[in-house]
């Protein structure tokens, strides 16, 4: 299948080189190469600069309200399980205002894909701190350096039991499409938090260039949750990309399928006849 099968044809607002493109068309060629019909597919989005991703895919979407991809996905999803269901939220979108909703999604299973266009800024608001701004970087809020210590996304969803955690990078955009890919087909919750840089607010091509590498090159078993673990808190300097863990789990849809598929209703008592009760 072309990937043109899933061009709006409208054309993207974005700053020119921003690390959206990447994603986007990361994103097409996924869908193209595992053949899905854009009415098969559900795109849910948020409040940030991903959020345009909802009007550049030809496929059913949905844009929300801030930080609320992951209840909005869950409920398309277990309302027609048959749909491939991805959301797509920002850091601030995904790590800040919408937090709460990761380590839920993550336990529950749900068998979705949930991408995080991670800029490591508020691009939409021109440049504000989000969690995982780096410590030490000046943004519009925080003129003096950044004083907080960054969320660990990764770290953060093999805690929470997601059944999938990846990382990907923008700018390696067929790398990133084979994680799109296998997030996909994979049965449960996917989570791939990309690297993507913000030319505008935040321009870190030059930084991830230097200091990313592939899992897969390095001998990286997926199966091993204490590996990932130790791959997600070093701080040698150097950043992994691909798949840190993988594994099989019940998906939420499965252990609520009682209620999405209920018994047929029981029938209704006859009504008493008083007269003949009254009798006896
Ligand atoms: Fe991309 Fe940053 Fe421009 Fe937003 S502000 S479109 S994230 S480069």
């Amino acid at each position: 299948m072309s990937i043109e099968v899933y061009d709006t044809g409208r054309r993207p607002v974005w700053c020119p080189g921003c690390g959206n493109f990447g994603i986007l068309l990361a994103l097409r060629k996924a869908l193209a190469e595992l053949k899905l019909k854009p009415e098969e597919v559900v795109i849910v989005t948020g409040i940030g600069c991903h959020g345009r991703m909802s009007d550049y895919m030809r496929t059913n979407a949905f844009h929300t309200i801030h930080g609320r991809v992951l209840p909005l996905a869950t409920g398309i999803k277990l309302a027609n399980p048959e749909l491939t269901v991805i959301g797509h939220a920002g850091d601030g979108d995904a790590y800040a205002i919408g937090l709460g909703h990761l380590p839920h999604a993550a336990r529950r299973n749900v068998d979705l894909t949930f991408i995080v266009h991670n800029n490591m800024v508020f691009g939409l608001t021109t440049g504000q701190v989000t969690p995982t701004t780096p410590r030490g970087v000046k943004t519009k809020s925080t003129p003096f350096g950044n004083p907080e210590q960054p969320l660990n996304p990764v770290l953060l969803a093999l805690a929470s039991g997601a059944t999938f955690v990846a990382r990907g990078f923008s700018g390696d955009v067929e790398h990133l499409k084979e994680l799109i890919k296998a997030g996909i087909q994979h049965k449960g919750f996917a989570f791939i938090d990309v690297l993507q840089p913000c030319v505008t607010f935040f321009n870190t091509y030059q930084m991830l260039r230097e200091k990313v590498y592939k899992l897969e090159e390095a001998g990286h078993d997926p199966s091993d949750l204490e590996s990932a673990l130790r791959l997600a808190m070093l701080q040698d300097g150097r950043i992994p990309i691909g798949i840190f863990y993988k594994t099989q789990a019940p998906t939420f849809e499965e252990a609520f399928s009682h209620a999405m598929n209920p018994p047929p209703a029981r029938r209704t008592p006859k009504p008493v006849d008083l007269s003949r009760a009254l009798k006896r």
